[in-house]
């Protein structure tokens, strides 16, 4: 059995997942405050997908699809998960360290989904351009470890992947003060 992710997976959660965006949602989050974040629409379905779980994980794969290799494709580790990729992953937490903020992602203190949506609905003052950043970042690292998943031999060059995000964040910094919005 071909165990890779299908396209199609992903493609129908995220189609579903937009149908189902809610205001509000039985964690008592207020989703308004993300929607009416400055980023982005790819960045905050970004975090969405992260916050609900709709991703193609390892984990998820197995629970959907019965997949019997689990475990995280970046470091070889404990079995992927969101939290396990996102904020635990040793590669991911040399991304979060090597960027320009230098944050520790265990700071973040993230055990479940409902932590990241604590997270990103609360006050997101303990980081500059904190949701353009987290964003940016998760995306970048959902992006890294599809290459890795389909090119097991790729040299991952961590340098690159971090220059590569810092761009790109700055590249959204500017686009929204030549808008006249200087507040992200
Ligand atoms: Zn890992």
């Amino acid at each position: 059995m071909d165990q890779r992710p299908q396209g199609c997976f992903s493609v129908k959660l995220a189609y579903r997942s937009i149908q189902e965006i809610p205001t509000s949602d039985a964690r008592g989050v207020n989703w308004q405050k993300v929607w009416k974040l400055r980023i982005h629409e790819r960045l905050k379905m970004m975090l969405w997908r992260v916050s609900s779980n709709l991703l193609p994980t390892m984990d998820n794969l197995e629970q959907r699809m019965g997949i019997a290799d689990t475990v995280c494709v970046c470091c070889n580790g404990e079995k992927e998960s969101v939290v396990q990729l996102f904020f635990q992953c040793a590669m991911t937490r040399a991304i979060w360290f090597g960027s320009n903020c230098y944050y520790r992602s265990e700071l973040l203190n993230i055990n479940s989904c409902e932590d990241f949506v604590k997270v990103v609905s609360g006050d997101l003052d303990f980081l500059e351009h904190a949701p353009l950043r987290i964003a940016i970042t998760l995306e970048a690292r959902w992006n890294l470890r599809n290459q890795i998943l389909h090119n097991k031999e790729l040299k991952v060059n961590l340098v690159s992947v971090i220059g590569n995000m810092e761009l790109m964040i700055l590249e959204h910094i500017r686009s929204k003060k030549g808008d006249g919005k200087n507040h992200l």
